[in-house]
């Protein structure tokens, strides 16, 4: 695979205008959903089938009350867990794009609620949803349909603020590190989300979890090592019901 392609979001610089998320669902042609007066400006209150950006609003009081926003959605793994455990039991359910990296899920498999659940508990980030009926996945494609042309994401298209960056991997790390260390100066806890291993790169200035429980990974090698753990004595399990 080439390095292929990333996003950096700078959430200093969002403003939770939700273009983005408008752009996400006009551009993927994703339903609507029903949303209420529920005290809060994040809505809907959750990513869904339909839905795959959502910009997170969370309300913290402290001394004075601060405003914390997170344009949520898929990051793009470069070893995706979701897939790693998809290949196994669905096969072709996830694919991954050579050239741009992009991660996505296959409209055409439908997958089992057992084996959807195992796929979600693998994301280190809480991404994957499913239809309640028709069994299929829904996440963030990357636009796959417009960077392949070489086009920008539309949420990235539409941000106007410069909150939302898309490019090649490599000059897309060297505008993060550049802004991080322009914002270590104004925020000592300022830092990048998880870089090395996904290619949806967040700027956060403060604690991850002030942002969204699912901000950063806790321990993605963690996760790694579980799977490669359990499908290990898979082989014995299965050859114990054999014999058994
Ligand atoms: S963020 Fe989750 S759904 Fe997206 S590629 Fe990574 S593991 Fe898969
Ligand atoms: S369009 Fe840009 S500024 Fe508006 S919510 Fe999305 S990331 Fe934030």
């Amino acid at each position: 695979m080439t390095e292929g392609k990333s996003f950096f979001i700078d959430t200093t610089k969002c403003t939770a205008c939700r273009g983005c998320q408008m752009a996400c669902k006009q551009w993927n042609q994703r339903a609507t959903e029903k949303t209420i007066n529920r005290g809060s400006h994040q809505n809907p209150p959750e990513l869904s089938f339909n839905t795959w950006k959502l910009v997170r609003f969370s309300e913290i009081e402290g001394e004075s009350v601060a405003w914390y926003f997170f344009p949520d959605q898929c990051r793009h793994c470069m070893s995706p867990p979701c897939k790693e455990v998809a290949d196994g039991k669905a096969k072709g359910a996830i694919i991954q794009d050579e050239n741009t990296g992009a991660v996505i899920f296959n409209p055409k498999i439908k997958v089992k609620p057992t084996d959807f659940k195992e796929i979600r508990e693998a994301c280190p980030y809480d991404i994957p949803r499913i239809h309640s009926t028709a069994g299929v996945m829904g996440k963030c494609t990357m636009c796959f349909d417009r960077t392949k042309e070489g086009m920008l994401p539309a949420c990235v298209k539409t941000c106007p603020t410069g909150a939302m960056n898309f490019g090649e991997r490599k000059e897309i790390l060297e505008k993060a590190n550049k802004r991080l260390a322009e914002m270590k100066g104004v925020y000592k806890d300022a830092m990048l989300s998880n870089p090395d291993d996904i290619r949806v790169i967040y700027l956060l200035v403060d604690d991850p979890k002030k942002y969204h429980k699912f901000a950063v990974a806790e321990n993605t090698i963690g996760i790694t090592r579980k799977m490669a753990l359990k499908r290990l004595f898979q082989p014995f399990k299965d050859l114990n019901q054999i014999v058994g």
